[in-house]
């Protein structure tokens, strides 16, 4: 079995829908994950930010222009009149319950739940549409069998036993369509995966099932060898090992969600990376296998914060690192890079949220000074040990950019350097312009 994930583009127009469907009739009993259809999050997003603000004036304008989208979007998918009242009516439940939120309290469990209105519309509207062709389309509910634990990890027990109880109940359909993104937490209530996170409910599933193959449909031909956003005549990397892929997506590269190597990684089970614009288009496999001595591509991830705690004690003093660690620790803060010197250590976090607690706590150890505004810069491809040359290639062409860390050597796949957010896209040029031409 194949699972399918389209994403918000992909899945972002009447005719994109109709486009989606013929990719996945193609005989074969699949599962396709969806996505919320593009800019749907955001205005979620957005409402919720209003009825935290109690500006339930605000919220009730953005659901009513989203609404009338998605009218718009019914009228256009559906041919039949009856086809057409059966979209109406899921419009009308979905929005309902998202205006019974605008006068009530609202909290982080009201705002998830409206999150994961966006897939629930899409899906709910694509399995309407399979069925209007005379498909043979089976709505599997995610809250049904997605689930996170008490620390935000997948439960990827529960989901195994859920999910094929749930195929076993209901056999004999073509496509089984499914919500991305959206869980239960432990608490049982609505959760979600995190921003991207449907990527991430293709590989579980993937992996619960232990699939054939995972395929992540999106609205470009795989993963390029640098941030196309930001860096011009980038091109697809036609196959990534999974370690290479699973820095990409943890250090920046949006077209997957950081964690979602890892489930297909555990099971060996290969990815796909698609283009829905261009079907006939490579993309990029992801595998187990490593393809030998090449810089694969560059990716950055935003918003880092550096800290170099100076200790005169460090010298010599074994348990200065665990001390530093525990701080972390305590405050549920990873760590991403790691660098030493005989007086110090530097470190980046992603997450300032406890960033004053931290900082007051380290002080304990030695000065500590903070570096806000951080960008790791990741280069991945295969640095064996045994291999000459990457490194003054990769410093070669930083020759004019100040660096703040370097990382060489924590794996095979990875060297990452920390630059200022304002050097960043100067950062990925010149490392495309001088890796790649
Ligand atoms: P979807 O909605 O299908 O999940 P995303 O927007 O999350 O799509 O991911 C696809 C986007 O990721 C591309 O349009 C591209 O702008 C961006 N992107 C960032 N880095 C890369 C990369 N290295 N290769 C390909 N796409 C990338
Ligand atoms: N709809 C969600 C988001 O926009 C999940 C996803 O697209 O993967 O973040
Ligand atoms: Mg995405």
């Amino acid at each position: 079995m194949k699972i399918l994930k389209f994403g918000g583009t992909s899945v972002g127009s009447a005719q994109r829908m109709k486009d989606v469907a013929k990719l996945v009739l193609d005989g074969e009993v699949k599962i396709v994950v969806l996505s919320a259809m593009s800019g749907t999050t955001n205005s979620l997003v957005e409402i919720s930010n209003y009825l935290y603000k109690k500006n339930a004036d605000g919220a009730n304008e953005v659901i009513g222009k989203l609404e009338a989208k998605y009218a718009a979007h019914v009228d256009e998918l559906y041919s039949t009149a009856e086809y057409k009242e059966k979209g109406m009516e899921l419009m009308r439940e979905r929005f309902g319950y998202i205006r019974s939120f605008t006068n009530n309290v609202f909290t982080v469990f009201e705002e998830k739940e409206i999150l994961s209105q966006g897939e629930l519309i899409s899906t709910g509207m694509f399995n309407l549409y399979l069925q209007e062709q005379g498909v043979e389309s089976y709505l599997l509910p995610a809250l049904e069998y997605m689930r996170i634990d008490k620390n935000n990890e997948p439960d990827t027990a529960y989901i195994r036993e859920n999910l094929r109880a749930l195929l076993d109940k209901n056999q004999g359909y073509e496509i089984y369509i499914t919500q991305g993104y959206i869980c239960r937490n432990s608490f049982g209530e609505v959760d979600n995966l995190q921003r991207g996170g449907s990527d991430y409910t293709a590989s579980l599933i993937g992996a619960a099932l232990l699939a054939d193959e995972i395929q992540i449909w999106t609205d470009i031909d795989g993963m390029h060898n640098n941030d196309p956003r930001f860096v011009e005549d980038t091109k697809p990397v036609k196959e990534l090992s999974f370690d290479e892929a699973a820095e990409l997506a943890y250090f920046g590269a949006k077209i997957l969600h950081p964690t979602c190597v890892l489930p297909a990684k555990v099971n060996n089970i290969p990815v796909r990376l698609l283009n829905t614009m261009d079907p006939q288009a490579a993309g990029t496999l992801i595998s187990g296998h490593q393809c030998q001595d090449r810089i694969a591509a560059i990716a950055a991830k935003d918003n880092i914060t550096a800290l170099r705690i100076k200790s005169g004690r460090m010298l010599l003093a074994y348990g200065f690192m665990r001390k530093v660690f525990e701080i972390f620790e305590s405050y549920k803060t990873p760590i991403d890079m790691i660098t030493t010197s005989e007086v110090g250590v530097s470190v980046t976090i992603d997450n300032n949220r406890h960033l004053d607690d931290i900082v007051d706590d380290l002080k304990k150890y030695g000065t500590v000074e903070v570096d806000k505004d951080q960008v790791i810069i990741c280069i991945a491809g295969d640095f064996d040990a045994t291999k000459k040359g990457y490194a003054s290639k990769i410093f070669n062409a930083l020759h004019d950019v100040p660096i703040r860390m370097i990382s060489y050597g924590g794996s095979s796949h990875n060297v990452s350097i920390l630059v200022s957010a304002e050097d960043k896209i100067a950062t990925l040029r010149a490392l495309s312009a001088n890796l790649f031409d």
